[in-house]
């Protein structure tokens, strides 16, 4: 038999291991619940219901085309060994992965065992990234080629095998209770499954994206403004090119119109498929250098942070608890609904790397685990960026202050997320520690008892890493190593999006 492994692509349409391994005979198609995987500190339970639901719609699709998903539960390779033992396995389909440590390691012991079985094991591409590159000159042309191509058919009837002649039983969907965690605490998370990507997708194309690249920065406008493609991408629940095609799609529907309503389209068309090319650009860096999820890309950054870890500053930014108003209603954001817009990302990393001093890579579990949409190669690369660690890019300090004034200046959502706040005046939400005492006791939120005062003093804190960070990106080591890391893994876009080493940081934004 044939044996269809999913992993993030978990999905009917463009599928390339479906339809290859359909076009070769008895198919049996299989997700393994991984217990390594599961216990990953990066997995929170709205990971598994996300997955269960995405799991529950593939299980109907296939079965009304005469397939059956089967869902098996242990380690790797051994769950394969014994399929194997019960029926051989002819050949073994999966698509790439650009995974963390955990998955890549377990790739790599599938991999051996396949080769010792005789079993050739067919991995094919779902995105843009592009395995064993040896120059990224190119790269964006070859990820273009790769998405102009038309979506894999869908095959119309899947020759399944009989689970029966196997002694094998389909297997439940694994939910949170089955796999022994809490529930999910995030009652806001986007709904899993192909038909949930595919109703966000046709949503945003029908009307949500006109106004997509004004909304994309605030998380007031963001929520419904931005794509939120990027959960279901993540689980492989549409493919990228699908999206691609969406976009191309539109474009040509606005060809000749010249109507303000059709330049607002086009704008946002621009700007959604930098992004999509982005999402790969990112991962390609993962792929590349696997061990950026663990190191300091730019080793001249080594021991800059790490002795410093302070662990009340890491909690209070981990539970929303900092006295900055934009950064406690981010966080609380996340932690209840999974997702935050890219910007306010952007802003809760510089805050803890920055403000906090903190070395990204707890903060960066502690994010991974509550991004339902956490991509590994998107995620840990950010993380780095966002922390000052590449060597390459310009330090971007956000200021939580200017964050909120620019970006929820009625302070809708800090109200929302941070309900302390709530009746204090407009004015003072972005600097609440500077309301007169009177007002604060009137608004019922006293700084200190009510709602924390500032756990670090942010111009303070940003001008010290300034000073800390310097030096180290102006050695003549740093620079060479940032030359280094440009030629690897810089976009050939422009000089450098960047690849500017050792330049000075911004001004903060
Ligand atoms: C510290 C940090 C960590 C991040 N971790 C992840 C992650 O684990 N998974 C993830 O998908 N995105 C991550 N991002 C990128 C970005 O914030 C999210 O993709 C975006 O907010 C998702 O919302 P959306 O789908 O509505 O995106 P949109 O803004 O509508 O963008 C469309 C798509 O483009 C891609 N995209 C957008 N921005 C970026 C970017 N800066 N880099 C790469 N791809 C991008 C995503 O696939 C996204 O779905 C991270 C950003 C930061 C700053």
């Amino acid at each position: 038999m044939n044996v269809v492994w999913l992993k993030r692509d978990l999905r009917l349409h463009d599928h390339a291991p479906l339809a290859a391994a359909c076009a070769r005979g008895d198919v049996l198609v299989v997700y393994v619940v991984e217990p390594e995987l599961v216990r990953q500190p990066e997995t929170d339970p709205s990971h598994v219901a996300f997955v269960a639901e995405s799991l529950t719609g593939l299980r109907e699709a296939l079965r009304a085309r005469g397939g059956e998903l089967v869902i098996l539960m242990g380690a790797l390779p051994d769950v394969f060994e014994e399929l194997h033992r019960t029926r051989p396995i002819h050949a073994l389909y999966s698509h790439e992965e650009t995974g963390n440590g955990l998955t890549y390691e377990r790739d790599k012991r599938v991999a051996q065992w396949a080769k010792a079985r005789g079993i050739p094991w067919t991995e094919l591409p779902q995105t843009g990234v592009v395995r064993r590159l040896r120059t990224r000159d190119g790269w964006a042309a070859r990820w273009a080629e790769r998405m102009r191509a038309p979506a894999v058919p869908t095959p119309e009837r899947i020759p399944g095998v009989p689970l029966r002649e196997l002694g094998l039983e389909p297997g439940q969907v694994p939910d949170e209770h089955a796999l022994g965690l809490p529930r999910s605490a995030k009652t806001g998370a986007q709904r899993g499954g192909e038909a949930a990507a595919r109703e966000t997708l046709a949503s945003f194309f029908a009307d949500r994206g006109e106004d997509y690249a004004r909304a994309l920065s605030s998380p007031v406008t963001g929520w419904e403004g931005c794509s939120r493609l990027s959960t279901y991408l993540a689980h492989g629940n549409i493919s990228m090119r699908e999206v691609v095609h969406a976009a191309a799609t539109k474009r040509r529907a606005l060809e000749g119109d010249l109507s303000p309503h059709a330049k607002r389209w086009r704008m946002s068309l621009a700007a959604l498929e930098a992004r999509l090319r982005w999402h790969c650009h990112f991962m390609q860096k993962l792929e590349d250098e696997p061990r950026l999820e663990y190191d300091n890309l730019a080793r001249a950054a080594d021991g800059l942070r790490e002795p410093d870890f302070r662990e009340e500053l890491f909690e209070a930014w981990a539970c929303g608890k900092t006295g900055y108003p934009m950064i406690d209603a981010c966080m609380r954001a996340l932690l209840a609904t999974g997702w935050v817009n890219f910007r306010m990302r952007a802003m809760l990393v510089s805050f803890a790397a920055y403000d906090l001093w903190l070395h990204w890579r707890r903060p960066g579990l502690h994010l991974a685990r509550h991004f339902l949409d956490y991509e590994p190669g998107i995620h840990w690369s950010q993380m780095q960026m966002q922390s000052g660690t590449t060597g390459i890019n310009t330090l971007r300090m956000y200021s939580p202050t200017k964050q909120l004034l620019d970006h929820d200046p009625d302070g809708v959502f800090v109200r929302r997320w941070v309900p302390e706040l709530a009746r204090l005046p407009r004015e003072n939400l972005a600097e609440p520690w500077k309301t007169p005492p009177l007002l604060q006791r009137a608004a019922g939120c006293v700084i200190g008892s009510d709602y924390p005062a500032p756990v670090v003093d942010h111009a303070a804190a940003i001008a010290e890493a300034r000073v800390r960070l310097a030096p180290a990106r102006r050695t003549t080591e740093a620079r060479a190593e940032a030359a280094a890391i440009v030629k690897k893994h810089g976009s050939r876009k422009r000089p450098t999006g960047g690849g500017r080493s050792g330049g000075r940081p911004r001004k903060t934004s």
